[in-house]
């Protein structure tokens, strides 16, 4: 079974350590402008949920990611158009929708979750569902993210083609990657020298 696990194709969806909810939007991704879905299988939700799972503090067990189906695909794909809204808003300035607001606490509210303690460390648990679980954490962390410090450093990546979302951490960052970076860099010398890029 942990074959299989470690085995599912996680469909292409970029990881590039930014806080959760950043993650979920950004497996709506491009390659060279052309759009992709990174989770357009219920396989590939279940690899991106295990790729994330060290930094979720109720990480679902192998036999929950087997167990990922369309419905939980679909909730997660619900969740990720609440998610992408509610950046938008934040980096526009802009009210979301009460419908976005109102969808995105019916995850959270879904599954309640409490702290125990289990000396040295703690540990989360929830009566939800797994899937359920940790869609709950997803949507609480949007909500730390767009009511917190981050909020003001969210971006859209004007890389080439790029359409992925990054806070920026320090002040002289530009792209969601170094890749993106790079393809700049060439499309800013093409347009100096007229030169084809090859990216
Ligand atoms: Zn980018």
């Amino acid at each position: 079974m942990s074959t299989r696990i470690a085995d599912l194709d996680a469909g292409g969806a970029p990881l590039l350590g930014e806080p959760l909810p950043v993650e979920l939007a950004n497996t709506r991704y491009a390659v060279r402008g052309v759009p992709h879905e990174g989770l357009a299988e219920p396989e590939h939700l279940a690899a991106w949920l295990r790729d994330i799972a060290p930094r979720l503090s109720a990480p679902p067990s192998d036999a929950a990611l087997l167990a990922v189906d369309a419905r939980d695909l679909a909730a997660a794909l619900d969740l990720r158009e609440c998610v992408a809204a509610l950046l938008h808003a934040a980096m526009t300035d802009t009210a979301p929708a009460a419908d976005t607001v109102a969808r995105l606490n019916t995850y959270t509210r879904a599954a309640p979750h409490w702290r125990e303690l289990t000396w040295p460390t703690a540990t989360t648990h929830t009566r939800a569902e797994p899937i359920a679980a940790v869609l709950a954490e997803l949507a609480d962390a949007t909500i730390d993210l767009v009511t917190g410090p981050d909020r003001a450093e969210l971006r859209p990546c004007h890389g080439p083609g790029c359409v992925l979302h990054f806070v920026k951490n320090n002040p002289r960052r530009e792209w969601c990657s170094a890749g993106c970076g790079n393809r700049a860099r060439v499309a800013r010398h093409y347009q100096r020298t007229k030169n084809p890029p090859r990216m």
